[in-house]
């Protein structure tokens, strides 16, 4: 693989391997945190602008863009034919630039993010999540969102398009059967006149919800808790908690008999899940979910911190952490042949210098039952839980997400 910085300023990885397909993704470094003050929604709002307007000429070079918002930045991104490439990257740019949409779009754009936010709202344990999110990344929720994108006019489009939408902010990756230098010609073709600009600093994740705990009426019928760690992929930590949170989601508390028969006693209705995320190269975020019955939380909760108490003082035994451990190198392996999940990576290193798989590997390797334990006893347990419950009453159709199960 290669990192090339074009004159402008826009950074390119390219990667050569024997894909069936290419992968691309451009990365604007511009997320909802840099929505202008009551106006949350707008960096949504152009990812939706920006992908469904020349859908059918994408769909006829056989692929379809994907778009995603998160806090820092934007990512749109397709997986391809190789012979695609070219035109392919042509359309992304000039839709990446482009901010001189009709009316009418705008209006249709925003009512289809009206009704994804609605949606959210009314689905539990999409509203607990999205609760978390804003009380640990410290911006609106979705309720504000739904009130900010109705303010957005076509001069905050594009004012945000010109500010942000620049060369010196922009990640582009493109792994396929391409050599590299083939790849950089056609980026500095395509890209290489796009303007530079002057982007002010992103500010960083604020650290001050780190150390609250929150609770919302015990009646609800989502839980989820997660916490904030200012904890860098580069810190020694980071591997032995992100397989302290992997060993978690595995160990017996989610297939244990208890768990099942709380399950078919009490209706848990959800599978629980454990994740951690890398937000930004100086924090990550943790969390897990489980949805249950209002007169279950309380249960869930310490069945949750009982787990993690067990992890944090004795770790995981040698037989899960074998598991937990082949099950990630081989995950590991699998994502170094697609050609997406190794775009991704290499976005990831990138922007928050996550490793690259080979090192990552290597790093796993290394991992002992004592880091985890000593890892897990310092991040996983103790007063920093963010705990959301949702009161019942605020959801309009509390067990429409039941059903699906
Ligand atoms: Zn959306």
């Amino acid at each position: 693989m290669q990192r090339y910085v074009l004159d402008n300023g826009l950074v390119l990885w390219a990667h050569k391997g024997s894909f069936r397909r290419s992968h691309v993704i451009l990365c604007t470094k511009a997320g909802y945190a840099r929505d202008p003050p009551g106006k949350l929604g707008l960096a949504h709002l152009i990812e939706h602008l920006t992908i469904p307007e020349h859908l059918e000429t994408i769909e006829s070079l056989g692929c379809s863009v994907d778009g995603s918002t998160y806090r820092d930045y934007q990512t749109y991104e397709c997986t391809l034919p190789v012979r695609s490439l070219p035109r392919f990257l042509e359309i992304l740019r000039s839709h990446v630039t482009f901010s001189d949409h009709p009316d009418s779009h705008i209006e249709k754009e925003r009512n289809a993010l009206m009704l994804e936010g609605g949606k959210k709202l009314d689905c539990p344990s999409d509203r607990c999540e999205d609760l978390l999110n804003s009380m640990l990344e410290g911006v609106g929720s979705s309720q504000d969102e739904l009130r900010g994108v109705k303010r957005v006019t076509r001069t905050d489009i594009q004012d945000f398009k010109s500010r942000y939408c620049v060369a010196n902010n922009m990640v582009l990756v493109v792994v396929g059967k391409t050599d590299v230098t083939v790849v950089r010609d056609l980026a500095e073709r395509v890209f290489g006149d796009l303007c530079t600009g002057s982007v002010p600093a992103i500010s960083q994740l604020s650290m001050a919800g780190y150390g609250n705990k929150t609770e919302f009426v015990p009646s609800g019928l989502a839980y989820v808790a997660g916490g904030k760690y200012s904890i860098s992929p580069e810190h020694p930590e980071f591997v032995p908690l992100e397989c302290a949170v992997r060993t978690f989601h595995s160990i017996d508390l989610w297939t244990s008999r208890m768990f099942r028969e709380l399950r078919l006693a009490h209706g848990l209705v959800y599978t629980p899940t454990a994740n951690l995320e890398v937000q930004s190269a100086e924090s990550s975020l943790l969390s897990w979910q489980v949805s249950c019955f209002p007169q279950n939380v309380g249960r869930v909760q310490s069945l949750i911190h009982g787990q993690l108490e067990d992890l944090a003082s004795k770790g995981p035994s040698a037989a899960e952490w074998y598991r937990v451990r082949k099950a990630m190198l081989a995950e590991l392996q699998n994502d170094i042949c697609e050609a997406d999940e190794y775009a991704n990576y290499l976005l990831s290193h990138e922007l928050h210098r996550h490793p690259l798989p080979t090192e990552y590997a290597r790093l796993i390797r290394k991992v002992t039952q004592r880091k985890i334990r000593d890892a897990a006893g310092k991040h996983l347990v103790g007063g920093y839980h963010t705990v959301c419950v949702l009161p019942e009453q605020k959801i309009a159709r509390p067990f429409s997400h039941c059903a699906q199960e």
